[in-house]
């Protein structure tokens, strides 16, 4: 089954679009979609692959439009772990990363006030931090020996 965006999801991605001046069009609408559809932080083929049941004919350079527009209207994040290609991750809390590297799943871990605020402390005075990236890397099972 393909995920249908809800009214609300429909909303913040109208909103954001035209906030700078853009369109839903077909192809944004669809690639938003599949990101919200499976969080599992795809790569920019993965994306192309899912959003071609539904738009069969769509390049991956359009692919790579969308995606860029969805995160420059801050409606998805890019990650970048190890030097595998960018993943694209629709939760816009801050959150760290875990990828297992047995399945290489990755997962998103929810992070609070006092953990950010811990984490900005090790900023050298003068460091204004707009974003930051977390990530860990390790196995989400105990290794069996
Ligand atoms: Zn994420």
């Amino acid at each position: 089954m393909v995920y249908k965006l809800n009214t609300q999801d429909k909303e913040d991605l109208n909103s954001a679009l035209k906030r700078k001046g853009l369109r839903p069009t077909k192809q944004r609408t669809s690639v938003y979609e599949v990101i919200l559809g499976k969080k599992d932080h795809p790569t920019a083929d993965e994306i192309l692959l899912r959003v071609r049941r539904v738009l069969p004919t769509i390049s991956l350079a359009t692919v790579y439009n969308c995606l860029e527009t969805l995160v420059d209207c801050d409606l998805v994040r890019q990650v970048n772990l190890d030097r595998a290609p960018t993943r694209f991750c629709p939760n816009l809390t801050p959150h760290a990363h875990f990828k297992c590297s047995r399945t290489g799943e990755i997962f998103d871990l929810a992070m609070d006030a006092q953990t950010i605020a811990n984490l900005k402390s090790i900023l050298p005075e003068g460091f204004l931090a707009e974003n930051f990236d977390l990530s860990f890397v390790g196995s989400t099972h105990e290794p069996h020996r």
